[in-house]
């Protein structure tokens, strides 16, 4: 008796289908448990992706959802995050500022961008109705200090009114508790962010691109700097008390968007980072 030979393919194709389905089974729940940084291991869980694809035309049984790659586990401290979309992270400090900070929003707003501001606790106590309109229009408020010191040179009990204050003044005025702060200056040491972690569950957000606008009063400048730096998963740098950071935005936001460019809050950067190489990070995260 003759078998049909499309007979005889059907019937590979469906034990080699099932052969695959039984190996990407049987590796699944192992690479479950291994431990956080599994950069290699999200490689091999993904491969047998297309195989399986190319073989559920002929097979009825539905094909296993690979697992997607995994989020990075949260890191204690960023300059950068590293993600799979052209994302950045403005990053606004210093204010709030009585009449710039609500230019800058109307910017924002304009162009559906949303932003962070690390916010001095001080300032937010005097404008409280400017840090609710920044979190009621959606963008993220973060901890930036009471009084903008050096939180390195602080005795640890000032270390800590300096934190707990802001958190308190932010938490009053807009009902948020941040997740995220900035030590002025970046200055910090590994104690503190330890403590800022476990303590006050605060990751520590630094920059990968910094157009000293502080220093460089001149528009032109600060917005060239950000457009030719600007990088996947890069946290901007930038400071909402200057006027001419203000205006340097339009030309700046614009042109990133121009080159496909969206924006997100450091937060939602975080949530999106990827444990593979880096893809922006600043140059003191170089090997
Ligand atoms: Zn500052």
């Amino acid at each position: 008796m003759r078998i049909p030979i499309k007979s005889v393919v059907a019937f590979a194709s469906t034990l080699l289908f099932f052969v695959v389905v039984v190996c990407f089974a049987s590796n699944a729940p192992a690479k479950a448990q291994l431990p956080p940084h599994p950069a290699p291991q999200a490689a091999v869980v993904v491969e047998p992706q297309p195989v399986i694809q190319s073989m559920s035309a002929e097979a009825p049984v539905p094909a296993p959802t690979p697992a997607p790659v995994p989020a990075a586990p949260r890191k204690p401290t960023y300059n950068s995050c590293n993600v799979d979309s052209s994302t950045v992270a403005m990053t606004f400090d210093d204010g709030p500022h009585p009449k710039l900070t609500p230019k800058l929003l109307d910017l924002l707003k304009e162009r559906n961008i949303k932003a962070t501001f690390f916010v001095i606790g001080k300032c937010v106590a005097e404008f409280p109705d400017i840090a609710k309109r920044i979190v009621d229009e959606g963008h993220e408020i973060a901890n930036h200090s009471w009084n903008h010191p050096q939180l390195t040179k602080l005795s640890p009990t000032a270390f800590a009114a300096e934190i707990t204050q802001t958190n308190e003044a932010i938490e009053k005025a807009t009902g948020i508790r941040p997740v995220v702060m900035r030590p002025p200056y970046g200055a910090i040491n590994p104690t503190l962010t330890k403590r800022l972690n476990e303590e006050y569950g605060l990751s520590v957000i630094l920059w990968s691109v910094d157009p000293l606008d502080w220093k460089i009063r001149n528009s032109d400048h600060v917005s060239s700097h950000i457009i030719k730096n600007a990088a996947p998963g890069a946290i901007i740098l930038a400071h909402d008390i200057h006027a001419s950071t203000i205006d340097a935005m339009p030309a700046a936001l614009d042109a990133l968007q121009s080159k496909g460019y969206t924006f997100a809050t450091v937060s939602e950067l975080i949530a999106m980072d990827r444990p593979a190489a880096p893809k922006a990070q600043s140059p003191k995260a170089t090997p």
